[in-house]
C-alpha cells in the first residue's frame, strides 16, 4: 500500500508544507474565531491526524488565540496556514496543492454559523473573465502566486 502524501503552502511560496501519511479528517468550522483568523464566512480544515507534517520551505509564525490554540500563518504573505492544539494539529485546507480530494464530511461551531452560509450556492454565477469589458485588466494579469506543486527555487522568474 502506498503512503499518501499531502503538499501545500502559502500564496506567496515561502511556507510550504509536506504531509506523509493518511489525513484523519475533513471539516469546516464556523466559530467566530475561526471566522477571524481566515477572514472568512468559515475555516477549512484537514485534521492531519497520526500523518507527519514537515515544513519544507519556511515556517509558519503564530498567534496564540486562546489558552488552548495558536494558529499559524505565513510570516510573508499571511495565508492561514495551520489550527494547533494538544490534541493535534490541522491545516488550512485551501492551502493544499489539490483540495478537491479533501471534501469536508462535518461542521463545526455552528452556534456562529452566518445564517446567509446555506444559501451561497443560490447566488448569481459569473466565470472570472466573463465580465472582461468591465475589467480589461484581467486580460493580460499575471500571477505572482505560487503554483500548485513544490518547486526547487522560490521566488522563481522575474517577478517585483
Ligand atoms: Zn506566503
Ligand atoms: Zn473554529
Amino acid at each position: 500500500m502506498t503512503i499518501p502524501v499531502y503538499t501545500g503552502g502559502c500564496q506567496c511560496g515561502a511556507t510550504r508544507f509536506r504531509i506523509t501519511g493518511q489525513v484523519k479528517g475533513s471539516s469546516i468550522c464556523h466559530c467566530r474565531m475561526c471566522q477571524k483568523a481566515f477572514g472568512a464566512f468559515y475555516a477549512p480544515l484537514i485534521d492531519i491526524g497520526e500523518a507527519k507534517l514537515a515544513w519544507t520551505r519556511g515556517e509558519p509564525k503564530h498567534f496564540q488565540s486562546s489558552n488552548h490554540v495558536k494558529r499559524g500563518f505565513c510570516p510573508g504573505c499571511g495565508t492561514p496556514l495551520t489550527y494547533e492544539a494538544a490534541e493535534g494539529v490541522a491545516i488550512a485546507t485551501g492551502a493544499f496543492d489539490d483540495p478537491s480530494g479533501l471534501p469536508p464530511t462535518i461542521q463545526y461551531g455552528t452556534e456562529g454559523k452566518l445564517g446567509f452560509v446555506d444559501r451561497l450556492h443560490e447566488l448569481p454565477k459569473r466565470h472570472t473573465t466573463d465580465d472582461i469589458e468591465a475589467a480589461p485588466f484581467l486580460a493580460e494579469i499575471v500571477s505572482y502566486q505560487h503554483p500548485d506543486h513544490d518547486t526547487e527555487t522560490w521566488p522563481e522568474g522575474d517577478k517585483p
